[in-house]
């Protein structure tokens, strides 16, 4: 007898299989015009993801990372100026704050949801405190109303970490809001293991406010709408021609994917509801989860995860480290103990395979081996 076959975190040719025609004939079509950057594709793209996204301005650039850069930069940082970051996110989120000239402060996070509140951000602000970057980890947004409300009385600049939970939706008092359109910019990643994922490295900025846009849309073409007059120094961050194509294929199937993203997670919830040591991820109230990631919580992680790779079953740990911890960031004076949560948080954090292609049977094997591990 053979042993059945693993199961991946991700497997990104599965989707690419089902989707072959209509990419292939769309990487060919910017071939053919030799078209390779901005340009036609990415107009059309820009206003299309706006529109998905229910914001008026979209501006497509190189990366997640530089789509927060870029914003970042257009607030004109002065030397001390501050940007509230949370302690549990990729590291994308602090390190393009360090990189525009801010200095980056840790909050910390609801460890049920695993996102910033306005307690957490409130108690690490400071009179230097110019904005904040609220995460939407994994696929659920935070909770924005409180924040904007919170930003608002305090005068700071929002930016929303979109990078991973393009299509998330949450209610409001004003009605239903989509991750990119709450606060006045966003910022998203199309890399490759997003939930809308390019063929390489894409990124987009989201505005409400048209003033934003175009100082971002400076930004990425050196600071000046002109050739070779410059209003301001930026950098050379541009959305591929190739990768707006390809991400226009795939924007019509996104909902399908979250879609099934959801009911995997509602199978594992079903499935994984009665091991009593395991915490499965809190959706809150109002909150259109896409699932990103499915993360779950246990004291024993590291030997969890051990047990499934002993099985040929893929998971991930999202963070291992809290980024106040972070040795490039030791000259900001991050202790152990400052952002329990958090800390917490990266010893028993493990994410599952949770991709849409995934199905039921794989998805079964995953929760027998978590239950079969607990003795359940
Ligand atoms: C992926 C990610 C980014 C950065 O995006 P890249 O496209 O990889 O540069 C930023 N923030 C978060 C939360 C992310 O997950």
């Amino acid at each position: 007898m053979t042993d059945p076959p693993g199961v991946p975190l991700l497997d990104l040719t599965e989707q690419y299989h089902t989707l072959a025609p209509e990419l292939d004939a769309a990487v060919a079509r910017v071939v053919r015009s030799q078209r390779f950057v901005l340009g036609p594709e990415v107009d059309a793209f820009e206003a299309e993801f706006a529109s998905y996204v229910g914001a008026p301005h979209a501006v497509g650039v190189a990366s997640g990372t530089d789509a927060l850069l870029l914003p970042l930069l257009a607030l004109d940082p002065s030397p001390g100026d501050e940007v509230i970051v949370p302690a549990f996110t990729f590291f994308a989120t602090a390190g393009a704050v360090w990189n525009a000239g801010f200095k980056p402060v840790f909050c910390d996070v609801d460890p049920r949801t695993f996102n910033v509140t306005v307690d957490t951000l409130e108690a690490v602000r400071t009179p230097r405190t110019r904005a904040a970057i609220p995460v939407h980890l994994f696929g659920q947004m935070a909770p924005m109303d409180e924040i904007l409300a919170w930003a608002e009385r305090a005068g700071i600049t929002v930016i929303e970490d979109a990078a991973q939970s393009v299509g998330a939706r949450m209610q409001t008092a004003a009605g239903p809001v989509m991750a990119g359109a709450a606060a006045p910019v966003s910022a998203f990643s199309f890399f490759p293991t997003k939930n809308l994922g390019a063929f390489g490295d894409a990124g987009m900025v989201t505005a409400l406010d048209g003033e934003i846009a175009e100082r971002v849309g400076k930004l990425r073409v050196h600071g000046g709408r002109q050739m070779y007059h410059h209003e301001m120094v930026g950098t050379n961050s541009r959305l591929d021609a190739l990768q707006a194509a390809v991400l226009r294929v795939k924007l019509g199937h996104l909902d399908g994917w979250s879609e099934a993203r959801r009911a995997n997670a509602a199978r594992y919830d079903e499935a994984l509801g009665e091991v009593a040591e395991v915490l499965l991820p809190t959706v809150a109230p109002g909150h259109h989860h896409v699932y990103n990631q499915y993360t779950i919580r246990c004291r024993r992680r590291d030997e969890l995860r051990a047990a499934l790779a002993e099985q040929g079953i893929g998971s991930g740990v999202y963070y291992p480290v809290p980024l106040h911890l972070q040795e490039c960031f030791s000259s900001l004076g991050g202790r152990r103990g400052r952002l329990p949560a958090a800390e917490q948080l990266c010893g028993e954090v493990l994410s599952l395979p949770i991709f849409p292609e995934l199905g039921g049977d794989r998805l079964d094997r995953v929760a027998e081996a978590i239950q079969g591990f607990f003795g359940a």
